[in-house]
């Protein structure tokens, strides 16, 4: 058996799956091929963890027409609480004094994987294969061509114009395009739990930092917190296997009082925290997005939301491409230029703000803590922080402006239309 599509998607977790929606009206062959079931238990992008959504990835998610069914299940942050453990510069963010209504909104990232795939297996111009991993993946300039297996063991030759390496931070398509990547451990290992307190949360979502790494206390839909305790790898063990009276009364020392007496935790679960970045986005009718593009360390929320960015600029480059050949290398060109300064920008920020907060030299901890103070007064310092959430500069995908992937497609490109359009909850016209 043999297929030929335009767009041959590898990897069906968070980012691969919003791409393929974004694709679903275009009128061009897809193919979305990915390992493990969505409802699986073993699913790795839809698992136990939540994920704090920013503005622009409501809107894309609006604009994809997912968004009322994940907001159903959402906690808006409506004020950031950022401490340092033990010293005392704090600062605190309120939307209501950024004129928005909320930062983010934390959701499970189970919830979002059972929205994106209930709407594209009901769509009918997305071809799903799951569960399936590509075998033979070669790349010329004449397109990808790979095989997959199907459940009734039938052999399928699958051949793309355009592959798109969706399959996290080992991506075997990057490997198989020949892109390098770079990995940087950062020594630390996050801990994700639900923890319930003995009083329901504000909106408030909190950022610790702590000696061994730091800590995420974020609300959720049910009144409840997701908490990221990222700690030294040597000391993970032993978090992971305190008893649960044990694990919340060291969480009570590290995080204080402020969300009350924590009572309750449910399972916890593990990630090594690493910052992956792929030595380039694109080769040959190849592109890389999301974790297989950069995977980031969790502390400001951002890994996603940016990944998700890419995966609307994607679609949009190819909505732009119409009927043309999708995987030519003028539109790969593009893509990456349009994506390189977001990038660049959430990468530095993220690991940046790792080792300002995880660095013991003398001084640095007193210059943090007066940042902080500085931070907590300086409303030009706030806003800026405010508007983390819309990207990082780069022109912004459509999407994200809450328009449809190819609206404004007869005269306008989104270099031209870069800055203009509605002024979007981040305060921001435009381009971050
Ligand atoms: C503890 C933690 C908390 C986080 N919190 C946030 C947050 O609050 N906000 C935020 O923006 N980001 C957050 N992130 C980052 C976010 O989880 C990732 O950026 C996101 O999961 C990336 O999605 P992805 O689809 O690119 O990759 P993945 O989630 O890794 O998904 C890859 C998919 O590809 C599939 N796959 C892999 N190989 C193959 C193959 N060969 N064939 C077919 N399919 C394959 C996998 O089964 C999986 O479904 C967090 C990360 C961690 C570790």
């Amino acid at each position: 058996m043999s297929t030929v599509v335009d767009v041959a998607i590898v990897g069906g977790g968070m980012v691969g799956a919003s791409l393929a929606l974004a694709l679903r009206d275009l009128g061009i062959r897809v193919v979305l091929i990915e390992g493990v079931a969505p409802n699986s238990s073993a699913q790795p992008s839809f698992d136990d963890r939540t994920t704090a959504l920013g503005n622009a990835s409501r809107r894309i998610f609006e604009s994809l027409g997912v968004w009322a069914a994940i907001a159903s299940q959402a906690a808006a942050i409506r004020t950031i609480h950022v401490s340092d453990a033990g010293r005392f510069g704090f600062a605190r963010l309120r939307a209501e004094e950024q004129g928005i209504d909320a930062f983010g909104y934390v959701v499970a990232n189970r919830v979002i994987g059972a929205v994106l795939w209930e709407k594209l297996q009901a769509s009918e111009s997305i071809t799903l294969r799951v569960p399936a991993t590509p075998e033979d993946i070669e790349i010329s300039e004449a397109g990808a061509t790979f095989s997959v297996t199907g459940s009734g063991g039938v052999r399928e030759q699958i051949k793309a114009h355009l592959v798109v390496a969706a399959d996290g931070a080992h991506s075997s398509v990057r490997a198989a395009a020949d892109i390098g990547a770079g990995v940087e451990d950062y020594d630390q290992v996050a801990i994700v739990a639900n923890v319930a307190a003995d009083r329901a949360h504000d909106g408030t979502a909190y950022e610790r930092f702590t000696p061994s790494g730091p800590l995420a206390v974020l609300p959720l839909h049910d009144g409840s917190y997701g908490v990221i305790w990222s700690c030294r790898p040597e000391d993970a063990s032993g978090v992971m296997s305190l008893d649960d009276d044990s694990y919340l009364r060291e969480l009570q020392t590290r995080f204080g009082w402020r969300a009350g007496r924590f009572v309750r935790v449910g399972r916890r679960a593990s990630y090594p925290l690493r910052l992956t970045r792929a030595a380039a986005t694109t080769a040959t009718r190849t592109v890389l997005i999301g974790n297989a593009a950069q995977a980031l360390h969790p502390v400001a929320g951002q890994g996603f939301n940016l990944g998700l960015r890419d995966a609307a600029m994607l679609a949009e480059v190819i909505a732009n491409a119409g009927v043309a050949d999708v995987g030519a290398p003028m539109l790969l060109q593009r893509f990456a230029q349009w994506r390189a300064v977001d990038r660049s920008g959430v990468v530095r920020f993220t690991d940046g703000l790792v080792k300002l907060f995880g660095s013991s030299r003398p001084g640095v901890g007193l210059l943090r803590n007066l940042g902080l103070l500085m931070f907590d007064l300086a409303p030009p310092a706030k806003s800026a922080l405010a508007r983390v959430s819309a990207g990082f500069g780069g022109p912004t995908p459509r999407l994200a402006r809450g328009l449809s992937v190819r609206e404004g497609l007869a005269g306008e490109s989104s270099d031209r239309v870069a800055g203009e359009g509605r002024p979007s909850e981040d305060g921001l016209q435009g381009a971050g």
